[in-house]
């Protein structure tokens, strides 16, 4: 009914995941061009520009499919290592051209690059191997298509952010919880050659990701005493302080009012203690104009690779409210508290926790 680009259009833009929009853009791509290799590269540490190959269409050889080709998507992160050109494409923000003389005869011909741009930030680059060099005709399809996707990206990160603070909202909690439990899973598989990423090591025994829940202390009377205003205003502070305190790699929620969920990279207890300490410290240190200062109380607990978000929610929560009962402006972990007796541990019977 509609000619193959609109058709393609209207596929991509009923994604509502980033990383299923991405696939979709790479396989329209790979459909109206003769490209027979493509690869997306992604920036994963903005402030170096560091690049991570996340996502690549594999064709093989095989018996079983009609023409004798088969695809297939790998979407294992990969460090894009000692690739120039990938920076250069990006920074410059032009496409490139290249010869690649391979050493086997398929690696042979023609690398295109792309870069990514998404509300005039470079997010990544798209690269294609082309035996003989894609048209001019096809390389604006690639570029149409690597617009869309760049604004349409744009939009879905606009509507998974909090209006006020621009930290993530409740809406993406679970759906970013759920994709980083996987990855953890995938992670603690046996893996026949870890030099290939280095990042795919075993963690430590106790190095596990965690979960803290920082709700800010008798933050209703500051809204009767100053106005809604002056607590938005905290609002804003305490998420500029959490940018600040916490890694960029660690996920950052607010939750509701004046909750906010912190979700930590795998590191030790002892370190997760610490830091939401630190974050806990340096708020109550700040002075806030007119209104003196603000104190928040924490809960966190440990994520486990076969976890349930609400189970660890409700974990922290527990911490968290022990932190209340408890003077307020304090930190507590879970675990420790179950070890000490403080609190009953969480009993799973199906998908029921008990406590
Ligand atoms: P506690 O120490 O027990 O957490 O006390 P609290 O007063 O912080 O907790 P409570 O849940 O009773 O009140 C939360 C208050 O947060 C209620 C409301 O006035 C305020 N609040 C919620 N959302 C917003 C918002 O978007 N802006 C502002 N300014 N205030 C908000
Ligand atoms: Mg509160
Ligand atoms: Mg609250």
């Amino acid at each position: 009914m509609f000619n193959p680009v609109l058709a393609s259009v209207i596929r991509l833009t009923r994604e509502r995941d980033a990383d299923a929009l991405a696939v979709s853009v790479l396989e329209t791509i790979v459909s109206l061009t003769t490209a027979d290799w493509i690869r997306m590269h992604e920036v994963t540490d903005a402030q170096r520009g560091q690049l991570e190959q996340s996502i690549e269409l594999r064709f093989f050889e095989s018996d079983d499919v009609p023409g004798g080709v088969q695809k297939q998507w790998d979407l294992e992160p990969r460090p894009s290592l000692g690739d120039d050109s990938l920076g250069e494409c990006m920074h410059a923000a032009v496409p490139m051209v290249e010869r690649v003389s391979g050493t086997s005869s398929d690696e042979e011909g023609t690398r295109h690059l792309f870069p990514i741009l998404s509300a005039g930030q470079a997010l990544g680059v798209l690269e294609i191997r082309v035996a003989v060099e894609l048209s001019a005709a096809e390389c604006s399809l690639v570029q149409g298509f690597l617009a869309v996707f760049g604004n349409y990206l744009a939009l879905l990160d606009e509507g998974a952010r909090d209006k006020l603070t621009g930290l993530f909202n409740r809406r993406t909690f679970e759906e970013k919880l759920t994709r980083l439990l996987k990855l953890q899973r995938e992670r603690r598989r046996p893996v026949s050659n870890t030099s290939e990423n280095p990042r795919r090591q075993e963690p430590g025994p106790d190095t596990r990701a965690w979960l803290g829940i920082l709700d800010l202390d008798h933050f209703k009377r500051i809204n009767d005493t100053y106005g809604h205003a002056y607590g938005d205003e905290v609002l804003l502070t305490v998420a500029q302080k959490l940018r600040a305190s916490f890694r960029k790699t660690d996920l950052l929620f607010r939750f509701g009012g004046e909750e906010f969920v912190v979700i930590l990279e795998p590191i030790p207890a002892e370190m997760a203690f610490h830091v939401f300490e630190r974050f806990r410290i340096s708020l109550a240190e700040h002075l806030f104009h007119e209104i003196g200062t603000v104190t928040a109380s924490v809960g966190f607990a440990a994520i486990a690779p076969m976890d349930y978000p609400p189970a660890i929610l409700e974990r922290a929560d527990r911490a968290l409210y022990y932190a209340k009962d408890h003077g307020r402006n304090c930190t507590f972990q879970y675990e420790v508290l179950v070890a000490r007796g403080a609190l009953s541990p969480q009993h799973r019977i199906g998908s029921i926790d008990l406590f």
